[in-house]
């Protein structure tokens, strides 16, 4: 469906309008001024939640993905605008793609086991209330995608977003509860504060309430959640390696490898951050990038000016880069570039800035090795033992299984994108939360409940 360009923005402006952070969010369900209020809301809907039968929350989960759909451009536009990070379009796919992929019940099973001393049941139960931190690279979808995933599983859910997404987070928060009030479902199923900080995040890791607590962002957050003395799940950071060797088809790889580094201007955790590539067809795939898919090629000098700028002397991201487009990047370097320029590329070392690390920016660096064997070592080395994902171009079916083995992480895309990981052009479930550190991988509804053994003894098997 066409949305009105002019109605969208004025809806947009009108939301954030009424959420001046200064004041509170008038008329919004889910959001507190105080983290104990929040908390003690959220417990209280559980205990109509847990109450739902399987059909009620489902018929909740199916009101949140149509008002994902209805409202994906609004969240979207309001993503961009509060954090000035990714694209609008890219963004707009993420929250469809959030409604139409991420498990719901379906995804919780009972296990059976009977013989002839009865009948025993491993049945999947809620937490109860689950504290859930999100990153501001992918606010509204992690709130979305976690929330259905958490009511799945019966759960009610406490956020404490980035500051820097509060607005987009609240609308969303908003959007679920109504979602749940027009299903006949409790209000409060998710709530939050109106002014996260890093004092109500430890007010609600410390909570009687909470018994598992959901991090989604970089190294800190997931150490800070893991020492907490509760059960975490820790979605942390990632640095993806594309290897390209002579087996694959070059051109497209090359056009793989740049959709997946561009979308959503690289914030997604998964996609491509550097490529390595065996020497045999390095040069080709260079220039396959620069040719057909966009790329400027950054000569010393201008690699040496983005250093500079998008990072401080200590390696530390300058946040206002975080999510820019190619384009605004080479701006801030004052270089005019075309708006089909997508990506910026350059050959170097493993241990260049801009390729050893976590950029989250449309920048490529490429590092040449002399062959396969050379080329696993080097992205082993740059994934840092994250563990969290890592792409392949190769028709070597040992190589990609070495490959696979080597890198040990939450994901592996072969001969593809990074986005198919997200089921985006592949076969899969949808999740913003990939616990590659707690070792849940792609996390689901199932990943939010804890096992419960029923036994019937002597009874009940009718074999
Ligand atoms: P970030 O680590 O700065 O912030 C993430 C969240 O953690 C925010 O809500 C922030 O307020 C909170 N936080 C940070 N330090 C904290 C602490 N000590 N105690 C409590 N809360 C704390 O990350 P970001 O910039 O918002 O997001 C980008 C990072 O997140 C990247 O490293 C990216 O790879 C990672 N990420 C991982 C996944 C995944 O599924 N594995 C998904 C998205 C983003």
């Amino acid at each position: 469906m066409a949305v009105n360009e002019a109605l969208v923005q004025d809806i947009v402006k009108e939301v954030l309008a009424k959420m001046n952070i200064s004041g509170s969010p008038k008329g919004m369900h889910g959001i507190y001024t105080s983290m104990e209020d929040a908390i003690e809301a959220a417990r209280k809907s559980q205990q109509i939640m847990r109450n739902l039968s399987m059909d009620q929350r489902e018929k909740i989960i199916q009101i949140i993905r149509r008002k994902t759909h209805e409202n994906a451009e609004i969240l979207a536009r309001m993503g961009v605008d509060e954090t000035g990070m990714g694209n609008v379009g890219d963004k707009i796919l993420k929250h469809h793609l959030v409604a139409d992929k991420t498990p719901g019940t379906e995804d919780i099973k009972t296990e059976a086991y009977s013989g002839d001393r009865g009948l025993t049941l491993v049945e999947m139960g809620p937490f109860g209330v689950i504290g859930a931190i999100t990153p501001c690279t992918n606010p509204s979808e992690t709130v979305l995608c976690n929330t259905i995933g958490m009511i799945a599983g019966g759960n009610t859910v406490v956020f404490n977003p980035h500051p820097a997404a509060t607005k987009t987070t609240i609308f969303a928060i908003n959007m679920v509860n109504e979602a749940s009030l027009e299903a006949g479902g409790p209000d409060n199923i998710a709530v939050t504060v109106e002014q996260p900080t890093l004092e109500t995040s430890a007010i609600m890791m410390k909570s009687p309430v909470i018994h598992l607590i959901v991090a989604t962002g970089g190294p800190g957050v997931v150490t800070t959640v893991l020492s907490s003395g509760k059960k975490g799940i820790g979605a942390g950071a990632g640095n993806p390696p594309a290897l390209v060797d002579e087996t694959a088809d070059i051109a497209k790889a090359a056009q793989d490898i740049v959709n997946g580094c561009t979308f959503d201007n690289n914030l997604p955790c998964i996609a491509e951050k550097e490529i390595v590539a065996v020497d045999s067809i390095a040069d080709e795939l260079m220039n396959e990038m620069i040719t057909n898919q966009g790329c400027y090629l950054a000569s010393k000098e201008v690699q040496d000016k983005l250093i500079a700028t998008v990072m401080d002397a200590k390696g530390r991201l300058n946040r206002k880069c975080v999510g820019r487009s190619a384009k605004a990047l080479l701006k801030m370097v004052g270089i005019d570039v075309p708006d089909n320029i997508r990506c910026i590329v350059f050959e170097g070392p493993k241990e260049h800035p801009l390729i050893s690390t976590e950029l989250m920016m449309p920048i490529l660096g490429m590092v040449r090795c002399k062959d396969f064997d050379e080329a696993l070592d080097a992205a082993v080395w740059l994934e840092h033992g994250n563990r969290h994902s890592a792409h392949i171009h190769s028709k070597n079916v040992d190589r990609i299984t070495r490959y696979a083995r080597a890198m040990d992480t939450a994901i592996l895309v072969k001969n593809g994108p990074s986005y198919a990981a997200l089921g985006f052009g592949g076969e899969s479930i949808c999740t913003f939360t990939i616990a590659s550190r707690t070792g849940e991988g792609l996390t689901s509804a199932k990943s939010f409940t804890k096992a419960r053994r029923c036994v019937m003894s002597d009874s009940l098997c009718i074999r």
